[in-house]
């Protein structure tokens, strides 16, 4: 099969590589479509945090099965189904967790080895360039679940990367207010287009304590801080960006003023079936996105890195 193979820091190349065995029980998936996360950069500028190259990264894809005329986004966390948080339903804190494209082959191939229960059917008449931002808004749409996100309420968003850009839809389709803070004018612009009610290019252009919710889509200290500072008393910061591992947050205006922060990772399956659900429903407009082949995927990497204001999601075609 073709892959993109990344060797470690920005090194990725397409090519011939053995296809995956399919284990008992699995199947493979011909991949139709694949998104770049923002997470498959971290390898690329250098953190590669568990994962060990050669590797084909990846985990955002629809495709299809052969002998079978359906098309599906994949569920890409590999739960054990038994610990405690699975148990609890809570796939994404699953004590055995694991995850395509970062501990064993992603979605930037031909073909995958996947799961069958992996496999979740996309709606008729979803396009694939809808269906394969399930992942990412899932994200979004399980942080908002645990901040208890409603309407009425006002959400800060920091950062407009995908998943902070998904969380302003996600919002702004169930009429919650947002407001989205991200330096790239052209990102600020769309933020506008997906529904915030307002922009700003810097957290100092804000109210303190204006908001009920912030939702941190970058994870670094100045963003932290910032969520904190920004919500109102009682109010409460969701961190879902792996910016920075350790750094400062003022915890004593946080006991003061009764906040709450929490890290927050992944999305349940319940999560992720609602996402589908509601891009079937409410799809994005789709202007955003960059479609490159997959033997383009190199200069989709650096485009990503070195062109954000250009580009901010791209996806990627076999071939
Ligand atoms: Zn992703
Ligand atoms: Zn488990």
């Amino acid at each position: 099969m073709k892959a993109l193979t990344w060797h470690g820091g920005p090194r990725l190349d397409y090519g011939d590589r053995p296809a995956p065995e399919t284990p008992p029980g699995a199947v493979a998936l011909d991949i139709a479509l694949a998104g770049v996360c923002g997470s498959d950069l971290h390898p690329y500028r250098g953190h590669h945090g568990p994962r060990t190259p050669p590797l084909v990264l990846g985990h955002e894809a629809v495709g299809s099965v052969a002998g079978d005329d359906g098309r599906y986004v994949v569920f890409p966390i590999v739960a054990c189904g038994a610990c405690p948080a699975c148990l609890r339903g809570e796939e994404n804190l699953c004590e055995t967790r694991g995850l395509l494209g970062l501990d064993r082959q992603g979605v930037f191939a031909d073909t995958v080895a996947v799961d069958p229960a992996a496999l979740t059917p996309i709606p008729a008449g979803v396009p694939d360039e809808v269906a394969v931002l399930t992942e990412p808004f899932a994200c979004a749409v399980s942080a908002l679940r645990y901040a208890g996100a409603a309407p009425g309420q006002r959400v800060l968003v920091l950062g407009g990367g995908p998943i902070g850009l998904l969380t302003v839809h996600a919002c702004a389709v169930r009429g919650i207010e947002v407001i989205a803070v991200e330096p790239v004018a052209g990102r600020r612009a769309l933020a506008q287009r997906l529904g915030a009610a307002a922009v700003a290019a810097s957290v100092d252009d804000l109210g303190a304590g204006q908001v009920d919710i912030a939702i941190d889509a970058v994870g670094i200290e100045p963003t932290w801080q910032a969520a904190v500072a920004r919500v109102r008393a009682g109010g409460s910061a969701t961190v879902i960006g792996l910016g920075q591992a350790e750094g400062v947050v003022a915890v004593g205006d946080m006991v003061r003023r009764g906040i709450t922060m929490r890290g927050h990772y992944a999305y349940t399956r319940a999560d992720f079936d609602a996402a589908l659900a509601t891009l079937a429903e409410h799809p994005p407009g789709l202007e955003w996105l960059t479609v490159l082949r997959l033997s383009e995927g190199a200069e989709a990497f650096r485009r990503l890195v070195e062109e954000p204001e250009g580009t901010v999601k791209a996806l990627l075609v076999p071939g």
